[in-house]
């Protein structure tokens, strides 16, 4: 569903994109992993057309998304997104915040919106929280009212950048079972992530960039059992 090829971005004199490929098929989980820095959360950006690419080609669903007449709110609402930061507004209640972009962006009624939304947050255990402020809830909450929002306009593909990384320990594992169920599913996914325990045990493929190019790419067992270059044994090893 989505393939990028010779995917270049620069900020300024530096490039962080250096020819970035790859490809994501229906209902697959791959995995971003690498160091800071490495170009992870740039690549997801530009993926979803956040930010501009110097070079390359984008395909989405067969269309060339990186095409600079392509209409490109249209082109993120294909997307599902969530980030490690300030995913919800503040001002609006768990309910408003999941069903927004459902409603200005795909145009859903509301109706149609809020029921959908209350299916979610019932899965998620959230309903009773519908009405309440974000502040009310836990930052692992919070980010599965965001997941919530992200799923539910069936987004061609999810893309995840680091959605454990802000959140208490204790609050990693029901943000992260919420992406595995979503990943057993059938969700097409990509998520740059910190967590290797669980980039190995849920994602199909996994891509380990350094200095902005693919090192190593491969299926996410054997990629964590045996990595074959040298950087990404080091990498690896350095984190166990
Ligand atoms: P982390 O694991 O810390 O999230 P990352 O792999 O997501 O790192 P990026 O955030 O993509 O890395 O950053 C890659 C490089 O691009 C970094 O050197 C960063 O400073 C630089 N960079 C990112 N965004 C911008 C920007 N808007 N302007 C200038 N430089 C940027
Ligand atoms: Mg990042």
């Amino acid at each position: 569903v989505l393939t990028a090829s010779g995917i270049w971005k620069a900020f300024g004199d530096k490039e962080v994109l250096r020819g970035i490929s790859l490809e994501l098929e229906a209902n697959e989980v791959v995995a971003l992993i690498g160091p800071s820095g490495s170009g992870k959360s740039t690549l997801l950006r530009c993926l979803n057309l956040l930010e501009p690419i110097d070079d390359g080609q984008i395909l989405l669903g067969g269309d060339d998304i990186s095409d600079p007449r392509v209409d490109a709110d249209g082109v993120r609402a294909r997307f599902g997104v969530v980030f490690q930061h300030y995913n919800l507004f503040p001002h609006l209640s768990v309910l408003d915040n999941v069903t927004l972009a459902a409603r200005r962006v795909h145009r859903m009624p509301r109706q149609e919106a809020e029921d959908r939304a209350m299916r979610w947050l019932e899965r998620i255990g959230l309903a009773d929280k519908a009405r309440e402020h974000p502040d009310r809830l836990s930052g692992g909450q919070q980010q599965r009212a965001a997941i919530a929002r992200a799923i539910m306009t069936d987004p061609e593909v999810l893309l995840l950048d680091e959605i454990t990384s802000a959140l208490d320990p204790e609050l990693v594992g029901e943000v992260l079972d919420l992406v595995r169920e979503l990943a057993s599913d059938g969700a097409t996914i990509l998520m740059a992530t910190h967590e290797m325990a669980f980039a190995r045990d849920v994602a199909h493929r996994v891509l380990f960039l350094d200095g902005g190019v693919v090192v190593e790419e491969g299926p996410a067992r054997e990629l964590f059992a045996a990595p074959r270059e040298p950087r990404t044994r080091e990498f690896l090893a350095r984190l166990s």
